[in-house]
């Protein structure tokens, strides 16, 4: 079965003695909670060992926001998926919308960098989505399922199973316009039959697709209402606990 997935994006926020504060909040808020879903946070890479040291790891994954498309050598200012593994981090995201627009990732990077933190044993929260235009002109499934087919369907069943994705519709990111939970269950069983098509109907029930774009408490609850919906990546929301929470115990 498939898992309920709420997971942090903080993107470039706090610095490492407010990332581990934050972190610490979140997790003594999780401690003595029985939540019917997995937690995670993403964060910068800075942030990835004291925030590992001071989190309980039962409680409260713990992912990078990113990682490099070669595995080491001379590529300055970049952090490699075995580095991030070192740190004792189990998820990174990949495919970030803001990673495709402002430092150009494709499809090719990306395939790259998914295949590096597999083989590193870290789980790809891989993400995918259009842009508004792409909304508006209709052409949005194409887009997601070109985004799936380039950057993913290289992979085996086996390997493909161990990644969870997030649609995120860039539209709906940071600009407080959510998608409808009609519209987000509407991509995510497309998304599903996209998976069933390639790998068969168990890979595809057992994936964890999360919704992302504006995601708050106060509309968690409908969207993971939806069938499809299997839980949120959270950017804003997920730099305030008490907000963060509110969304982890919509499940
Ligand atoms: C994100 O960046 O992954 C995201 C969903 O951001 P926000 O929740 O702020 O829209």
């Amino acid at each position: 079965m498939r898992k309920n997935i709420v997971a942090g994006n903080w993107k470039m926020n706090t610095t490492v003695p407010e990332g581990v504060k934050l972190a610490k909040e979140v997790n003594k808020a999780l401690e003595g909670q029985d939540v019917n879903c997995d937690v995670i946070i993403c964060v910068p890479f800075t942030h990835l060992v004291p925030v590992n040291d001071a989190i309980d790891a039962n409680k409260l994954g713990l992912g990078a926001e990113n990682c490099a498309d070669h595995r080491s050598g001379a590529y300055t200012g970049e952090v490699s998926a075995p580095m991030v593994a070192s740190t004792g981090a189990k998820y990174v995201i990949l495919g970030h919308s803001e990673r495709r627009q402002y430092y150009g990732e494709t499809s090719e990077t990306l395939k790259e960098k998914v295949g590096l933190a597999l083989e590193n044993g870290l789980t790809p929260i891989f993400c995918i989505g259009e842009v508004l235009e792409q909304r508006e002109d209709g052409s949005y499934f194409d887009v997601v399922k070109k985004q799936i087919e380039e950057a993913l369907f290289n992979l085996s069943a086996e390997d493909f199973s161990k990644l969870i994705l997030a649609y995120e519709p860039v539209w709906a990111i940071g600009t407080g316009k959510t998608a409808t939970d009609d519209q987000a269950q509407e991509m995510h069983a497309f998304i599903r039959k996209t998976i069933e098509d390639k790998y068969g109907k168990e890979v595809a029930e057992n994936t964890s697709i999360l919704y992302g774009g504006s995601c708050k408490p106060s509309n968690a609850k409908a969207l993971f209402a939806k069938p499809d919906v299997d839980g949120g990546l959270i950017g804003g929301a997920s730099l305030d606990t008490e907000s963060f929470m509110g969304i982890v115990t919509a499940f």
